[in-house]
């Protein structure tokens, strides 16, 4: 049985509907990659799944979030504050925003176990720096007592890592968690972060823009395009045949070695604004496959093999 099932999700900031009919879901252990460009709603899909939309005046209209044993959308915030942290942890794309300031970096790792496990400061302690230990932080009883102003930004993604895990969540969402840090280390911390999820069976939901992260940690793939799902499938399915046009550009943008100057394919375009969606398939202005009804009709997301996708020409080909 799923751990997170997201069905048929819309999303309303005032009258505008950014994300339309979003479904997925999440088993125990999995790591699913939710990948798209800037504009798709993934970080508005995390926002959803955490009960964060009221902080920018959006809710969810349609459909229904299922995590556990709760019926998210019907949650009130006083047990939606509980399972925060404790079951279902958030890793932001730039730590600084996850991090007090004025405070040792241990001690916030600390707080969250004496927050949620009802640990003493000795035992929570105890735990941050095993913890850090397993992130392979160096000389983690020293940096435990660093304020973040001392750390790399690598070092300050893997605390707030290290603050996701400590409460023993069965779901992560780490929004583009490295998007913010020095391109030399991303993949490291990737591996760092998935790695840790696997060994202790926590669900990951990988937030991306980069189908090479996806290729690297995640099992399977949700993608998003203007606030839709296009497509969904296992890593391996995807990569060996993606089914729908901007799939396949996403991977097209994938660098691979030896590629000539100016060999690396772009999307031409740019994902519509929630202000401009163009009506029927809202990749049509940017797909060299389009046919006639796809500037009229909305493709529905159907199955296709062991995932799904939404496009018109799978629809002929199915
Ligand atoms: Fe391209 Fe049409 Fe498929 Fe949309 S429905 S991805 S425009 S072929």
């Amino acid at each position: 049985m799923a751990l997170l099932s997201v069905s048929d999700i819309s999303v309303s900031i005032g009258r505008l509907t950014p994300l339309d009919r979003i479904a997925f879901s999440i088993d125990p252990g999995e790591i699913v990659g939710v990948v798209g460009e800037s504009g798709s709603g993934k970080s508005l899909t995390a926002m959803a799944v955490m009960g964060l939309l009221p902080l920018i005046g959006g809710k969810i209209s349609g459909g229904s979030v299922h995590f556990a044993e709760f019926e998210l959308t019907t949650l009130t915030e006083a047990r939606y504050r509980a399972l925060r942290g404790r079951r279902v942890a958030l890793i932001s794309q730039n730590p600084m925003t996850s991090l007090d300031p004025v405070r040792r970096v241990g001690e916030q790792i600390d707080q969250v176990s004496m927050m949620h496990l009802g640990l003493g400061k000795v035992e929570a302690r105890a735990r941050s720096v095993e913890m850090m230990q397993q992130l392979r932080i160096p000389e983690a009883k020293i940096v435990h007592g660093n304020y973040p102003h001392q750390l790399s930004g690598g070092m300050k993604q893997r605390i707030v890592i290290a603050m996701a895990l400590v409460a023993n969540p069965e779901l992560i969402i780490a929004d583009e968690p490295t998007t913010a840090l020095d391109v030399t280390i991303q993949a490291q911390i990737i591996q760092i972060m998935t790695e840790m999820a696997r060994a202790r069976n926590v669900a990951l939901m990988l937030i991306t823009h980069d189908m090479g992260v996806v290729a690297q940690a995640c099992d399977r793939v949700v993608v998003l395009y203007a606030g839709r799902v296009a497509e969904m499938n296992t890593v391996d399915a995807i990569f060996a045949d993606p089914k729908h046009p901007y799939t396949k550009s996403l991977i097209g943008c994938i660098p691979v070695e030896g590629l000539p100057p100016g060999g690396l394919k772009g999307i031409a375009g740019n994902v519509p604004g929630v202000l401009n969606y163009p009506k029927g398939c809202r990749f049509h202005p940017r797909c060299t496959r389009a046919i006639a009804r796809c500037g009229d009709e909305v493709p529905l997301l159907r199955a296709s093999g062991a995932g799904t996708v939404a496009c018109h020409l799978a629809e002929v080909s199915a």
